[in-house]
């Protein structure tokens, strides 16, 4: 990738941006910043305050493409950063156009090739699980860490997904205690009626497998 259109952008020591696959064996949580220690962060306006920023107990996993089934659109940059960060340009495709008026985030989207960018930090309410329940408890945005997966029900996702999202979960439940292995779950899971993501083709076994064997 080019130079980055984002000033804000964290670099790495090589000039690209932020945490590229492969990522570090730990992706360390930050505890001054609630995020991910040296990732691209792009803040999405699209947040605010949780009602008690110390309960963190839930990572809602989630998956999105934009134009739906496409992958890795908008010039060199994403248009999962561009709808998060109220950017996106509704003539670049008739879809755009339908969800213009969308106001969503989720704390970090972890891309195909496993590189990860975060918009909202870990401590702070991101926007991503809409209407849902988790153990009765409604509202889950209130209580949990929402991360995208850039994914779509027909498609598995990749080996470098799996090797990311499994090092950030594990890099959360270190840094959140309230955070338990147990309380990891699908969009799908807290919003049946609504919600299908991250889908069919997510291997839940494989995550919970590289979170006790970490490669
Ligand atoms: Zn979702």
């Amino acid at each position: 990738m080019g130079e980055s259109r984002y000033p804000n952008s964290v670099m790495d020591s090589d000039g690209r941006d932020g945490v590229s696959f492969p990522c570090p064996p730990t992706l360390d949580i930050d505890p001054a910043t609630h995020c991910v220690a040296g990732a691209r962060f792009l803040p999405s306006p699209n947040a605010d305050d949780r009602p008690d920023s110390s309960d963190i107990s839930l990572l809602v996993v989630h998956a999105i493409s934009l134009p739906p089934g496409e992958f890795g659109g908008g010039d060199g940059q994403s248009y999962i950063d561009d709808l998060f960060l109220n950017q996106l340009d509704t003539a670049k495709h008739p879809y755009f156009a339908t969800i213009r008026d969308l106001r969503v985030s989720a704390h970090a989207c972890i891309f195909r090739d496993g590189s990860l960018t975060q918009y909202v930090s870990f401590d702070r309410r991101a926007w991503h699980a809409g209407e849902s329940t988790f153990e009765e408890r409604t509202r889950c945005n209130d209580f949990s860490i929402g991360v995208e997966l850039e994914g779509c029900d027909t498609q598995p996702f990749t080996d470098a997904q799996y090797t990311t999202l499994s090092r950030l979960a594990a890099g959360l439940l270190r840094a959140y205690p309230k955070l338990g292995r147990e309380n990891i779950v699908g969009h799908a899971d807290i919003a049946p009626l609504r919600k299908t993501d991250p889908g069919p083709l997510f291997d839940w076994q494989r995550l919970r497998f590289e979170l006790e064997f970490p490669r």
